[in-house]
């Protein structure tokens, strides 16, 4: 059952506001083997709303940014013809009972990433905290 079918017929989708499940897309990435791969992700998630997870030992990328069709009302604006990954989505284990799902990991920040890197690899990264917090919920 999607998120929309859920806002229709579920007490659970009228308390997540916003919609969790409309308000993102993840798809999964290549494992970093290098220091160039690293340094590639930190520069994914220096920018605004972006995110980083590894779930059962897959690095995803997650885009912070809210389906247009998602109206004020909190319910799908194409209802009738919502693309399968959202009729196909249901509540039983959604974002809304599961915030993090399995994640060992979830990068939120440039500078979570970077202590990763730093605790868990071998690559010499010097650079210091930056200090800018996450851009992403
Ligand atoms: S995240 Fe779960 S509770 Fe929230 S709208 Fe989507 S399906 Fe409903
Ligand atoms: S199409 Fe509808 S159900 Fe799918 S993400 Fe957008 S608002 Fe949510």
């Amino acid at each position: 059952m999607s998120s929309a079918d859920k806002k229709n017929n579920s007490s659970q989708c009228a308390k997540c506001l916003p919609a969790k499940c409309c308000t993102y897309f993840a798809f999964e990435i290549d494992e970093p083997q290098s220091r160039k791969d690293y340094e590639s992700y930190l520069w994914k998630i220096a920018h605004e709303k972006v995110s980083i997870y590894i779930q059962k030992g897959k690095w995803h990328i997650m885009i912070h940014t809210k389906c247009q069709f998602l109206t004020e009302d909190n319910l799908c604006g194409i209802y009738e013809y919502r693309p399968y990954l959202c009729r196909e989505h249901s509540t039983e284990n959604c974002e809304y009972t599961n915030d993090e799902y399995d994640f060992t990991e979830h990068f939120k920040s440039y500078d979570e990433l970077l202590e990763y890197i730093k605790r868990e690899t071998n690559y010499r990264f010097k650079q210091p905290p930056t200090g800018v917090p996450q851009t992403c919920f």
